[in-house]
């Protein structure tokens, strides 16, 4: 069963300090999990893993995991902007972009990131609006299926993301001629995966690979990048990955594939942003109605602005109802926020405990791909997020939107001149 990582009375007294809903975060399941990640591959030397800040740009939540030896993997302006004001530079950033803006190729150069190019034509447009890195990371798709033994993962070949073969060959040359001296490999082709097949399989094609471009275009390559994907059970009966057999698994390919190429020294990098994050993090939120018509609702003061998931791909959440853990689930519901979106429901016929008016609800493994794809629709505004530190204390990291911050964007005119805050 998921447990909370928090008590009903602990967060009864957060909630006096910080109304609900907010996000709370978990800092020493956090810093357990990234400590277990580095002993997975503590065989390989120069391990190091980015976060994708895309889960979770929160400085606070940065600090704690560059503390644990993390890098941070970009993708935006912004992103890049939250790392250099963290101090991080250089080898510390991975910058994984698509249809990438001049400016945020600018600026990822201005900081001397690792840039991870998605396209063939990034090649010459990277060197006409900034210029070509001696360190250079080029993001495979190998197209088709991705399969394994159990099935299809994921279909590579409709996905928007990479270079084909022939273009990483063509890629690696020309980047060479025009001075690249040290190359990665990058690749990225399924999500969520709660299998600890997905990083060996990905290992396998990606070590494959480099040992060809080496061998047909003669550069040197520094790193291979597994990128994110390591998935979550979101679900209560689905098992948690082995991040230590993960770790073997890979470092097994490596052995069959790069040690007897030469390539001994190969680095492994990752990207992980929810296998770092999701079970760490709740959304809390109160039941503030309930509505009997054709089917029972439960209404929360959260909504999918706090969490899209649900709303957008059909995600499943697991809901728990303090102080109600071992009471019978003898009640079907659909939790609901307020939203004028029907699909703005948590949960869809959940069977729970029954649901009081004020009663406390977690909603769990929101630490990644939670917050941070949140939105402003219906001009509703979004939560805090609090930090549950090692000692017990919690910490605000990110005070909840105000009506003003709604508004800021007119702040170039006086049409609203007479709005009362
Ligand atoms: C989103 C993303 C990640 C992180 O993915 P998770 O599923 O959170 O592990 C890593 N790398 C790139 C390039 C991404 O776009």
């Amino acid at each position: 069963m998921k447990k909370p990582f928090v008590s009903k009375e602990q967060l009864e007294k957060i909630a006096t300090q910080y109304p609900t809903p907010f996000h709370i975060y978990d800092e020493k399941g956090i810093r357990e999990n990234a400590r277990k990640l580095k002993q997975a591959f503590s065989w390989n030397k120069g391990f190091k893993e980015y976060f994708a800040v895309k889960a979770t740009p929160n400085p606070f939540i940065i600090n704690i995991l560059r503390e644990e030896g993390c890098g941070v993997d970009c993708s935006s302006l912004t992103e890049l902007m939250l790392a250099e004001a963290l101090g991080c530079s250089g080898s510390e950033i991975m910058f994984s972009s698509n249809a990438t803006p001049a400016e945020e190729f600018i600026k990822a150069r201005q900081l001397d990131a690792i840039i991870n190019l998605d396209d063939y034509t990034h090649i010459d447009f990277l060197e006409k609006i900034a210029s070509i890195p001696d360190i250079i990371s080029c993001r495979y798709n190998p197209g088709g299926v991705f399969k394994t033994a159990n099935g299809i993962m994921d279909h590579p070949g409709d996905a928007k993301y990479g270079f084909t073969k022939e273009q990483m060959v063509d890629g690696f040359k020309k980047l060479k001629e025009k001075g690249t001296k040290i190359f990665g490999i990058h690749s990225f082709l399924a999500s969520n995966t709660v299998t600890e097949e997905y990083y060996p399989i990905l290992a396998k094609i990606l070590f494959e690979l480099a040992v060809e471009l080496r061998d047909k275009t003669g550069v040197e390559i520094k790193f291979i990048n597994l990128s994110g994907g390591i998935g979550v059970p979101y679900h209560p009966d689905e098992q948690p990955n082995d991040i230590l057999a993960i770790g073997e698994g890979v470092k097994k390919v490596y052995e069959e594939i790069l040690v007897p190429a030469g390539m001994g020294d190969v680095e492994i990098y990752t990207e992980l942003g929810r296998f770092m994050l999701a079970p760490y993090g709740h959304l809390v939120a109160r039941a503030i109605h309930e509505k009997h018509i054709y089917k029972e609702y439960i209404g929360l003061d959260a909504c999918a602005v706090d969490l899209m998931r649900p709303a957008m791909y059909g995600a499943y959440h697991h809901i728990t109802v303090m102080g109600k853990e071992d009471a019978p689930c003898d009640h079907k519901y659909d939790i609901t926020g307020s939203l004028c979106e029907n699909n703005d429901k948590f949960a869809i016929d959940r069977m729970l405990p029954k649901i009081e008016i004020g009663d406390l609800l977690v909603i769990h493994d929101t630490g990644a791909h939670g917050y941070a794809m949140g939105y402003n629709y219906n001009g509703k505004l979004k939560s805090a997020e609090l930090l549950l530190k090692e000692d017990g204390s919690v910490q605000l990291i990110r005070r909840a939107e105000t009506p003003k911050d709604y508004f800021a964007t007119f702040d170039f005119s006086d049409i609203l001149k007479n709005m009362k805050y």
